[in-house]
């Protein structure tokens, strides 16, 4: 069959059974509870259900993209849940309707979750208008990112017009998060120098707006670390010319400087979008994502193959042993893949 020839919107899979019909009109008229079915689906790591939720999500792909998609990271402390419970209510007194969603690397460590305790964002988890997902908690971090970015697309399919991914600042998480998130977020405990802790971690790059929390303990000091974060993002030639971005202070506690930073959001995307950078930015990510899928289907297959896991440990010991060269012994095993050549 040559594929370019098959409609893009077909799927080569069984129709729909009643179930997932279900389960689709259930999110598109935003019950919560059929979102939350869909995202364990979607989190499955069984074949069926896999296959399940590819179809599933494709019913619900036209009724996505209508949210705005932010990101927030901040090392454990920062005020990341105290921060999302204050700006949820407001948003939700706004009118907004408001999903949190985490991608948390130690989850899949430790088992635990960001977003597991449920003490956390005590009043936005009991008000109907918020869904408050933690983190798929198996596989690696790639794994568990592809994972919330479909749990993303379902809630935009529900209806909620904002969508938050929290993070913490360990690894590769905050990329990994700036990667599916319109404008990525760093929140940032008042101290004096941990700029610098972040301009070496190459995290400044990836910021469009940067918040500083828990102004209320120390006014001045926190007006020193605002100074210092302004003159470390000028000192970047910004991603955008058209978006320098802003440092704000905020006290989470006191629920104070809510307003300002979703008028900084709006305000981003009002500058992105007559442009075009906005939509530019999201496609780019979904072919980002679709590459990712590819190498990782990819790397799979190779790894199960069956001469690839015969011949690996004897050329690995070669590579090791300075035998065989790496460029060699990678040779060998990638023509397991493609034999003709
Ligand atoms: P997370 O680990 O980043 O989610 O941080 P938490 O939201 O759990 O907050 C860590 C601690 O900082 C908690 O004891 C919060 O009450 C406190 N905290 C958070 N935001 C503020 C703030 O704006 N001011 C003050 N004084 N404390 C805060």
């Amino acid at each position: 069959m040559d594929l370019s020839e098959v409609p893009v919107s077909a799927h080569p899979q069984s129709p729909l059974s009643p179930a997932d019909q279900t389960l689709i009109d259930g999110v598109l008229a935003g019950q919560r509870r059929a979102l939350a079915k869909t995202i364990t689906l979607v989190e499955s790591t069984r074949r069926d259900h896999q296959e399940r939720a590819q179809q599933v999500l494709s019913a619900l792909l036209p009724h996505t993209g209508r949210a705005i998609r932010v990101g927030i990271s901040g090392v454990p402390g920062a005020g990341k849940s105290t921060f999302i419970e204050a700006l949820g209510n407001w948003l939700l007194d706004h009118g907004h309707r408001l999903a949190v969603l985490a991608v948390d690397p130690s989850s899949s460590v430790s088992g635990g979750s960001i977003l597991g305790d449920k003490t956390r964002m005590e009043l936005l988890s009991q008000r109907e208008e918020a869904f408050i997902r933690p983190s798929p908690s198996a596989g690696s971090l790639g794994g568990v990112a592809e994972k919330t970015r479909e749990a993303m697309l379902a809630c935009e399919a529900a209806g909620f017009d904002v969508i938050i991914v929290e993070t913490v600042g360990v690894g590769q998480s905050e990329t990994t998060v700036a990667g599916m998130v319109d404008i990525f977020c760093l929140l940032q405990l008042p101290n004096a120098g941990d700029d610098l802790q972040a301009i070496k971690k190459g995290i400044v790059e990836i910021a469009d707006l940067v918040v500083i929390n828990k102004a209320d303990i120390d006014p001045r000091a926190t007006a020193v670390v605002r100074a210092q974060w302004r003159n470390a993002l000028h000192m970047l030639r910004p991603a955008s010319p058209n978006w320098q971005p802003p440092v704000l202070t905020v006290s989470a506690l006191k629920k104070e400087g809510m307003d300002e930073f979703w008028q900084a959001i709006e305000g981003y995307r009002n500058a992105l979008t007559p442009t075009g950078e906005f939509e530019e930015k999201r496609r780019r990510q979904s072919l980002d994502w679709m590459w990712q899928l590819i190498d990782s289907g990819l790397r799979q297959n190779f790894r199960h193959h069956a001469g690839v896991k015969k011949s690996l440990p004897h050329l690995s010991q070669a590579v090791a042993a300075g035998q065989t060269t790496p460029a060699a012994a990678a040779h060998a095993l990638l023509g397991y893949l493609n034999p003709e050549s």
